[in-house]
C-alpha cells in the first residue's frame, strides 16, 4: 500500500500498536457524542472511516467529568456503565480492522454551562459563564476524573486517549499567564504552570500501561497575547515525552483567537512549519495538522520532513474513502474538503448535528443509504451546478441511466463563481470531483446544450430533474440603467470592468465575496504562506509570545475603495457563517472597506449613488455599481415538462432561491437521487 504516498501510506507503531498508513483522522465534535442514543449513528460514522482506511481514528472530545463539559449534559467518559456504552463504537471500528481513540476535553473555562471550572476566575469572551477557580484540592480532582477517564476509555476497547492540551481548553488555560494567575503549585513560573498536563500524561500512562496509545495535543501557536512562547512550548514538549506520551499532535490557535486557523481562505498547510520545529525538539513521533486536504499535500508534508503522522478531520468528514482511494491511485476522485465550515463547524456551533457541504452523507450514514435502484430509469438532468451534479452522480451511481444537460460549456454553476474569489480557490476541487464522477458513474453529459421541453419530452426521458439554478433579482434602483452599474457576473468573471471607486449593493454571501474580489489586488494570500501570515500578524514563536505579541496585521493596501451596503439595519455580515462570518468582515476592515446598513437606494447618476441613512443624504461619488441583491429560481421548464406528462423535480436554487447556498442544493439533490 504504498504507491504513490510511500510516506503517507507507511506503517507506523505508537506503544506497540501498528498503524497502517500516518492518516489521523483528527478529532471532531459531531454532535452524535452527546447521547448514547445515538451512538448507533456514531458507529456507523467511524466505521465507514475505518473501512475507507484510515490509520487512527479520534473520537470527538468526551469530558472526563461534569465541570469539564463542553455544554450541559454534553458528551463525558466518567463512568464503568458509559465505558460499556462505547462498546458499540470500539467494536464497529475494530470489525472494520480500523484504530479509534478517544479524545478526553475538559472545556474549562469555554465550557458553556455555569460548573465551568479554571485556574483562574476569568470568563472567556466566546462564553457568558465566569468560571469557578480551582483549590488545589479541585485540581487534583480535575487530574484524576482525567486518568479515570483514560481507564475507562481503555475498558471501552479504546486503542489510545488523546489528552486535549490546545485550543484554549483547560490545560491551556493553566499554560498561558493570560488565563493562569495562580501563585500556588499550579501557578506562577512555567515549570509550575506546566505541571498539570505532565501529571496528566504521566499518571495516565501510569494507569493504562505500556501498551496503549496516549495523544498529547500540544498547543504550539496559542495565538493569544500573553500565550507561550517557544521555549516554554519546547520545555512542555519535552516532559511530555518524559511524561510517556506515545506521540504529540499539534494545536494551533485558542477558540478566542482572531485569526482564521481553518477557514479557506488559510493556506493549505499553513502551520506545517511549526510542527517541523517541534519535531526538532523530540525523539517521539509527531503529528501536524491544519488545512491538510489532499494525499499529495499530505506525503509532501512528510516528506519535507515537517511530521510522522498527518490529522485530517474535516477532510475524513468529506470523503471516508480518502485513504482507500489515494492507496488505489485514485486521488482524482477523492471527494475533497474545501474548508468552507458551512455544514460541520458552522453546524457543531450552532447545536446542530455536523454533516459536510460536499458530502451529505457524512454523519447520516445510517438514514442516507444509496442502494442499487430497483428499476433503473432514463433521467435527464438540467444544470450541472452543484445541485445538478450531486443528482446526476448520485442518480447514475444507483443505476439509472442519466443525461446531464448543461448550457454552458463546462460544469459546476455558480462554484466556477465561487473560485474565482480570493481565499475561495478550494472550490475548483469539488468541480475537479463532480468531473471525474461524472465519469465514472457513466453520466452522459451534453455540456453547451440548451435543454428545450420539446426536446425532453420527445427523447422519451421516465423523470426530469431540474436543477436549473438561479437568476439574479432586478432591485428596480432608479437609474440603473447608467453604464456604471452592472451584475455581480459581470464583475467577477472581468466581462466589465470595475472603477477605483465602486458600491457593493446588497452584502449577502455574494456582495461580500464581491468586496474580497475587488478590494484585494494581486495574487491571492491564500496561495503564499507567507503572505498570508504577514497579512494576518502571525509570527515565529520564538520571536513572538503566541506568535501574535509585538506583531500587527500588515494586509496589502487596498486595490479599490468599495462600499458594501444593505438595507437591512446593523451591520452587514450577520447572515454568515458561523465560524467563519468575523473573518469576512474582518479581512474586509483590513481593506478598508466601508459596511453600510439601513441604507435606502434613491437613485444613480453621473454622480454616484445616492443614499440615505435615517434622515441623512449621501452621495458615494462611485465610478462603478455592482448589484448583488439576491435570486430569483429559474424553472421556466417546469409548467411545459408537466403540460407534456413529465416527471418534474426541482433541486436547489430552481426549487428555492433565497439565501440559496451549495449546502442546501447539494443535500436537496442528494436526498432526492437516494430515493427515486
Ligand atoms: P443573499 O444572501 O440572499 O443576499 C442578497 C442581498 O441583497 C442581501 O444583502 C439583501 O439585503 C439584498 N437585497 C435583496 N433584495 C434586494 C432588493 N430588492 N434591492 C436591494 N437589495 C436587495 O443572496 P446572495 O448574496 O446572492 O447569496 C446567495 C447565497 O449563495 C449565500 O447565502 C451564500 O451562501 C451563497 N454564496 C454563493 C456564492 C457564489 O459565488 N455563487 C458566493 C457566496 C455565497 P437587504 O435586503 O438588507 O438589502
Ligand atoms: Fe470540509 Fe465544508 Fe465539508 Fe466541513 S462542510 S468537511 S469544511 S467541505
Amino acid at each position: 500500500m504504498s504507491g504513490a504516498y510511500p510516506k503517507l501510506l507507511s506503517p507506523i507503531t505508537l506503544s506497540g500498536i501498528t498503524l497502517p498508513n500516518r492518516v489521523l483522522m483528527g478529532s471532531m465534535h459531531t454532535g452524535l457524542e452527546d447521547k448514547v442514543a445515538d451512538f448507533p449513528r456514531l458507529a456507523a460514522y467511524f466505521a465507514e472511516r475505518a473501512r475507507g482506511g484510515v490509520g487512527l481514528i479520534v473520537t470527538g472530545g468526551f469530558a472526563p467529568n461534569i465541570e469539564g463539559w463542553l455544554s450541559p449534559f454534553g458528551s463525558r467518559l466518567a463512568t464503568r456503565r458509559a465505558a460499556g456504552e462505547h462498546r458499540l463504537i470500539t467494536d464497529a471500528v475494530h470489525r472494520e480492522g480500523g484504530r479509534i481513540a478517544l479524545q478526553i476535553l475538559h472545556a474549562g473555562r469555554y465550557g458553556y454551562h455555569p460548573l465551568s471550572v479554571a485556574p483562574s476566575r476569568i470568563r472567556s469572551p466566546i462564553t457568558p459563564f465566569t468560571p469557578r477557580a480551582l483549590s488545589a484540592a479541585g485540581v487534583e480532582r480535575q487530574i484524576r476524573a482525567f486518568v479515570r477517564c483514560a481507564t475507562l476509555a481503555r475498558e471501552a476497547g479504546y486503542d489510545g486517549v488523546e489528552v486535549m492540551g490546545s485550543e484554549g481548553y483547560f490545560i491551556n488555560e493553566f499554560l498561558a499567564v493570560h488565563t493562569n494567575k495562580r501563585d500556588d503549585r499550579w501557578g506562577g513560573p512555567y515549570e509550575r504552570r506546566m505541571q498539570l498536563p505532565v501529571e496528566i500524561v504521566g499518571r495516565i500512562r501510569e494507569a493504562v500501561g505500556p501498551d496503549f496509545i496516549v495523544i498529547y495535543r500540544i498547543s504550539l501557536l496559542d495565538l493569544v497575547p500573553d500565550g507561550q512562547d517557544w521555549s516554554e512550548v519546547s520545555q512542555l514538549a519535552r516532559a511530555i515525552e518524559g511524561a510517556g506520551a506515545s506521540m504529540l499532535n499539534s494545536g494551533i490557535g485558542w477558540h478566542e483567537a482572531r485569526i482564521p486557523t481553518i477557514a479557506t481562505s488559510v493556506p493549505r498547510a499553513a502551520f506545517s512549519w511549526v510542527t517541523r520545529k517541534l519535531k526538532a525538539e523530540v525523539a517521539l513521533p509527531v503529528c501536524t495538522s491544519n488545512r491538510i486536504n489532499t494525499p499529495e499535500l499530505a506525503e509532501a508534508v512528510l516528506a519535507a520532513g515537517d511530521a510522522d503522522l498527518v490529522s485530517m478531520a474535516r477532510p475524513l468528514l468529506a470523503d471516508p474513502d480518502f485513504v482507500r482511494k489515494a492507496a488505489a491511485g485514485r486521488s482524482a476522485s477523492i471527494n475533497t474538503c474545501i474548508a468552507c465550515n458551512q455544514a460541520c463547524l458552522d453546524h457543531v456551533f450552532s447545536q446542530q448535528l455536523a454533516s459536510c457541504l460536499v458530502n451529505p452523507r457524512a454523519c447520516h450514514e445510517t438514514e442516507i443509504l444509496l442502494r442499487p435502484a430497483a428499476a433503473a430509469r432514463r433521467i435527464a438532468v438540467v444544470g450541472a451546478g452543484p445541485a445538478g451534479l450531486a443528482a446526476a452522480t448520485t442518480l447514475a451511481e444507483r443505476g439509472h441511466a442519466v443525461t446531464l444537460f448543461e448550457s454552458a460549456a463546462a460544469i459546476g454553476g455558480q462554484f466556477n463563481l465561487a473560485k474565482r474569489i480570493p481565499g475561495k480557490e478550494e472550490f475548483e476541487e469539488t468541480l475537479r470531483y463532480f468531473g471525474e464522477r461524472l465519469r465514472e458513474t457513466g453520466v452522459t453529459l451534453r455540456l453547451g446544450t440548451v435543454a428545450t421541453a420539446r426536446d425532453l419530452a420527445a427523447a422519451g426521458f421516465d423523470d426530469v430533474v431540474l436543477a436549473t439554478g438561479v437568476t439574479p433579482r432586478d432591485p428596480r434602483i432608479p437609474g440603473q440603467d447608467h453604464p456604471s452599474v452592472m451584475g455581480y457576473i459581470e464583475a467577477i468573471t472581468g466581462a466589465r470592468a470595475v472603477g477605483p471607486r465602486v458600491a457593493i449593493v446588497g452584502a449577502g454571501g455574494i456582495g461580500f465575496d464581491v468586496a474580497e474580489l475587488l478590494a484585494h489586488d494581486g495574487p491571492s494570500t491564500a496561495l503564499d504562506r507567507e503572505a498570508w501570515l504577514r497579512e494576518w500578524g502571525v509570527g515565529d514563536p520564538a520571536q513572538a509570545r503566541g506568535g501574535v505579541a509585538g506583531l500587527r496585521p500588515r494586509p496589502a493596501p487596498p486595490a479599490r475603495e468599495v462600499y458594501l451596503l444593505q438595507r437591512k439595519p446593523g451591520k452587514p455580515g450577520a447572515g454568515l457563517g458561523k465560524t467563519t462570518g468575523w473573518i469576512h468582515r474582518t479581512a474586509l476592515k483590513m481593506k478598508r472597506v466601508e459596511m453600510i446598513g439601513g441604507v435606502r437606494y434613491e437613485r444613480i447618476d453621473d454622480a454616484g449613488l445616492h443614499i440615505a441613512i435615517g434622515d441623512e443624504r449621501r452621495t458615494l461619488a462611485v465610478d462603478s455599481v455592482v448589484l448583488c441583491t439576491g435570486q430569483e429560481p429559474r424553472r421556466e421548464l417546469e409548467a411545459p415538462l408537466r403540460a407534456a406528462g413529465l416527471r418534474v423535480h426541482l433541486v436547489g436554487g430552481a426549487d428555492v432561491a433565497s439565501e440559496l447556498d451549495a449546502k442546501r442544493a447539494i443535500r436537496q439533490a442528494t436526498l432526492l437521487a437516494a430515493g427515486l
